[in-house]
């Protein structure tokens, strides 16, 4: 259900040949539903606010489009992707290089956290397109050291975040550099109403694209489990025994959280990573890299790997701590089930997750059944 329905192909967009070849290259037969629909508009020039499930294919189908408006012979800024984090940043960067691997288009990543004056070096050399958070790009700005004046085309990816109080100042002042007639594209999986504001205010007659009439965590079996919080441990131990995990995202709800589950799980004898915001950026980056390649089984983490990670590898979430709301909800579990993979969700739930959890599921339609004592393998 992932893959394209109107039976297009690649070769029907008209792209550089070059960029053909990257997109073949990376292992991509046919455009994904989101990306059929996506690549053409995109390629017109329209501003766009596209929703599609987790997993579906988001990121190329704003990456194609900016690799190919991109002219490689003129050494301006022409295309900015904004992520909400770090992590996303460089795993969309790595996404665009490999697209665009016989392109001579020069990607450059830049988020907060890392050295300023390394970026501001780097802008000395040609940059076609950016991938960063909205805050370090706005910063190297303001100084005029990032020059935005042609920059034609500007993504947000997990756009409801980069809208949140945190971001959207930023956003706002950051379109402010750029041309008068630059292409707004807008992705995400959740959309609140909350962006209608922004939306009416900065795009222009988007293209609205929705692909969540489907069942929005397809190919994701949803468990609970009711536990008492100094059960959690001894529940999680008993799953760790039972599931048959390639690998998996564990979630508590706070930093400390994080690192005290971390160290019980290292104490019952599994291999585990951990990552949150307070760890410095050097050591959040190596233990990205790490999981990515599977140099660990187990990841905990807190919200900041919530949106937009994409590791195949992964076919279980466990929610050690159940998050605040249906948002956080999905994106959590999308981690999983990427691309039409299977994928299983497990939530410990204390009593007073009970009736966060009934509303969840009724936002989303979705249903979290009671985990069984024996979990078929073949679903996840
Ligand atoms: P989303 O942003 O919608 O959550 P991603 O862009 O991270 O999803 O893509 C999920 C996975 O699907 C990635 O591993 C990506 O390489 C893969 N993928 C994307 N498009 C295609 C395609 N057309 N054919 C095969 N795999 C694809
Ligand atoms: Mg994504």
């Amino acid at each position: 259900d992932v893959t394209a329905t109107k039976g297009n192909e690649f070769e029907d967009y008209f792209l550089k040949h070059d960029l053909l070849m990257g997109i073949y290259e990376k292992g991509f037969e046919k455009p994904s539903r989101i990306q059929e629909e996506s690549i053409p508009i995109a390629l017109t020039g329209s501003d766009i606010l596209a929703r599609a499930k987790s997993g579906t294919g988001k990121t190329a189908a704003f990456c194609i489009p900016a690799l190919e408006k991109i002219d490689q012979d003129n050494n301006v800024i022409q295309a900015v992707i904004l992520v909400p984090t770090r992590e996303l940043a460089l795993q969309t960067s790595q996404v665009c290089k490999e697209l665009g691997k016989h392109l001579n288009i020069q990607v450059m990543v830049t988020t907060g956290g890392t050295s300023l004056k390394d970026d501001i070096m780097r802008l000395h050399q040609p940059v076609h397109l950016l991938v960063g958070t909205p805050g370090r790009i706005l910063d190297l700005a303001k100084k005029g050291i990032c020059k935005l004046e042609d920059c034609a085309m500007l993504v947000m990816d997990e756009a409801d975040k980069l809208l949140s109080s945190d971001f959207q100042p930023s956003v706002e002042q950051l379109i402010d550099f750029m041309p008068a007639n630059r292409q707004i594209l807008m992705f995400s999986a959740t959309f609140p109403v909350t962006i209608k504001e922004f939306k009416d205010k900065y795009l222009r007659r988007p293209c609205v694209i929705n692909l969540m009439d489907e069942l929005t965590l397809k190919g994701i079996t949803q468990f609970y489990a009711f536990v008492e919080e100094r059960q959690k441990v001894h529940c999680l131990n008993t799953l760790f025994s039972k599931l048959q995990i390639n690998q998996s995202i564990i979630f508590c709800n706070s930093f400390k959280r994080v690192e005290l589950l971390a160290k019980k799980i290292t104490e019952l004898g599994y291999s585990c990573f951990y990552i949150h915001a307070r760890m410095l950026q050097d050591h959040r980056n190596r233990v990205f890299h790490d999981f990515r390649n599977g140099a660990c089984r187990n990841l905990v983490c807190t919200d900041l790997f919530t949106r937009g990670i994409d590791i195949q590898a992964v076919n279980v979430v466990i929610n050690f701590d159940f998050p605040k709301n249906s948002e956080t909800y999905l994106h959590r579990v999308g981690r999983s089930g990427r691309f039409g993979h299977l994928g299983l969700a497990v939530n410990l739930i204390t009593y007073e997750d009970r009736f966060n959890m009934y509303s969840i599921e009724q936002e989303l339609g979705t249903e979290i059944k009671q985990i069984p004592s024996s979990i078929d393998q073949n679903i996840y």
